[in-house]
């Protein structure tokens, strides 16, 4: 069985495919069965799918034996009880999920997730041994004001409170607003001046190697350019993760790509 956890001295690129609320039985188990077998046993590339809820018995059925992880896309931040409609952390364990979203920005704008409220999902997941995958990002406003980092740095307030030991246990997601879902990805540089001011800042609470992902409109012509940036360590694919040709060519452009500053160990 292939180790996921400790096996690679190499910080390993980390690609998530966010399948958001598209799925079905059939389409599913084709999409699934092809990532088997184009990108099952890569030992140098972290990779998974995070997927609707209803479909997390399929995947971890279709996806058991192999080297692939999976995870669910929100998680409630209480433990149990009279919370209807609500999925617990526990619940995402039973189905041996590696990675939870917390703060997708369409949870946040949809739903009106503050960022303490992301906080508090994070660290009820990560209590069920969870790996939390915190999104942030800024909308076109925000970053046509120039309040781009300022923004950032807001949304993590709350989570970089939970501690450098809770934090270095986190993957955070860097997910412009404007570039999700739009075609409109975020240029290179762009991306890395982020990435840039947040490692820099899990520098200063002492946990500079955790995980920093891109998201906003990654496609396999895109992603080369976006992963050879010193702190981006993998991507989050939301459109181009449903294409089996699409997505496993994004992961091979994590694979192909050095090692940068943080990544999976
Ligand atoms: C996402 O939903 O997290 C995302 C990045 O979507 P897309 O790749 O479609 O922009």
């Amino acid at each position: 069985m292939f180790d996921n956890s400790a096996a690679s001295n190499a910080r390993r690129k980390l690609v998530l495919g966010n399948w958001k609320m598209n799925a079905s039985l059939a389409a599913n188990l084709t999409l699934l069965e092809g990532l088997k077998k184009n990108i099952a046993g890569l030992r140098d590339v972290c990779r998974g799918v995070i997927v609707p809820f209803p479909y997390l018995a399929q995947t971890q059925s279709v996806l058991a034996e192999t080297d692939i992880q999976w995870g669910a896309q929100d998680v409630s931040e209480k433990e149990s009880g009279a919370y209807t409609g609500e999925v617990s952390a526990s619940m995402l364990s039973d189905f041996a999920c590696r990675y939870v979203l917390v703060g997708h920005s369409e949870r946040r704008a949809r739903h009106r997730e503050s960022s303490e409220l992301v906080a508090s999902k994070a660290a009820t997941a990560l209590k069920a041994g969870l790996t939390p995958v915190v999104c942030v990002g800024e909308t076109l406003a925000e970053r046509e004001d120039g309040r781009t980092l300022h923004v950032i740095e807001e949304q993590l307030k709350p989570v970089f409170a939970l501690g450098a030991e809770q934090v270095g246990k986190l993957v955070i997601a860097y997910e412009p607003v404007w570039a999700i879902g739009t075609g409109k990805t975020a240029a290179p540089e762009q991306a890395q001046e982020v990435h840039g001011a947040i490692r820099q800042q899990l520098a200063s609470l002492g946990v500079p190697k955790v995980p920093l992902l891109y998201g906003g409109s990654v496609k396999a012509s895109n992603a080369p350019q976006l992963f050879i940036m010193p702190d981006i360590d993998g991507g989050l694919i939301g459109g181009a993760s449903l294409d089996v040709g699409e997505f496993s060519d994004i992961v091979r452009a994590a694979l192909e790509a050095k090692p940068g500053s943080g990544g999976q160990g």
